[in-house]
């Protein structure tokens, strides 16, 4: 059974993100460094690094995703939105290796009409940089939605960036929403084992697990409960089944709004799936 959990608050201290992920049942969990909607960051308290530490072990929630705020852009054409992307991304490594977490997910952001291959450059740049801040931290550049101008929305896209990059501190995180929306029917076997190969299972290091809201294609980044979107119930039963899948740690991502259950139900659920 792999490690499943779901993306968890961080209102109050950070630590108190492990009290509530243990309370739903998660076996792993994602968190945001800081505020995701402000580029404002408050210094960690050292007992609350303590605090997360131990709580982390003796919870025995692992791995722990980071996942960068809303408003950075690694791939934006205005070098001040850049810098400030880039020291973000410092900052939220610097972080992780306060607590301990072993990585860090990364929306590869939009090229803003510049066109894709100076967005792909613009990325692979900013990663390049990133080795000598990286510390313990493994980056996992997650696929994209097709939302226009987005980077990182085709998966060989997603592999032509990795391939630029050249260190190891990178990976990949996949999206079953993105994926679908940008057009890969991952409820089908065959595209959901062709998906897989495109990344590289080695390379994948979490499965975010989100039902699509829109239908195949949509290009709109809208999460549906599992179950309750267009990937369906037998969609996630086919991807399940494709090999390496299994194997991966899995975060949901999704509202809580069109399912009768609760957050420990739904991870309850997905474990009755992925048994079968
Ligand atoms: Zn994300
Ligand atoms: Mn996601
Ligand atoms: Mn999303």
């Amino acid at each position: 059974m792999p490690r499943i959990g779901y993306h968890i608050s961080i209102a109050g201290t950070m630590d108190t993100a492990l009290d509530r992920a243990r309370e739903i049942g998660c076996t792993c969990m994602q968190i945001f460094p800081s505020n995701p909607r402000g580029w404002a960051v408050k210094e960690l308290e050292k007992t609350e690094i303590e605090a997360f530490r131990r709580k982390q072990k003796a919870y025995d929630v692992s791995p722990v995703f980071v996942h960068m705020p809303y408003l950075p852009n690694l791939a934006s054409p205005k070098p001040e939105v850049y810098e400030k992307s880039k020291t973000a991304m410092i900052e939220a490594l610097r972080r992780c290796n306060m607590l301990g977490a072993r990585y860090l997910i990364v929306h590869l952001g939009s090229h803003l009409g510049t066109g894709a291959e100076a967005g792909r450059e613009r990325v692979a740049a900013a990663v390049n940089e990133m080795e000598r801040h990286a510390g313990e931290v493994t980056i996992l550049m997650e696929n994209e939605a097709g939302q226009r101008n987005s980077v990182g929305s085709r998966l060989d896209e997603l592999v032509e960036i990795y391939d630029r990059v050249d260190h190891d501190r990178i990976g990949f995180c996949l999206d079953t929403c993105h994926v679908f929306a940008a057009g890969y029917d991952i409820g089908k076997r065959e595209v959901a084992r062709e998906v897989i190969e495109t990344l590289d299972v080695d390379r994948i290091g979490c499965i975010h697990l989100n039902d699509a809201k829109h239908p195949l294609g949509s290009g709109l980044d809208r999460h549906a409960d599992i179950g309750f979107g267009h990937i369906g119930r037998s969609g996630f039963e086919n991807f399940f089944s494709v090999d390496g899948v299994r194997g991966k740690p899995m975060i949901m991502e999704t509202p809580l709004v069109e399912t009768p259950r609760d957050a420990k139900g739904e991870l309850g659920l997905v474990r009755k799936l992925l048994e079968a």
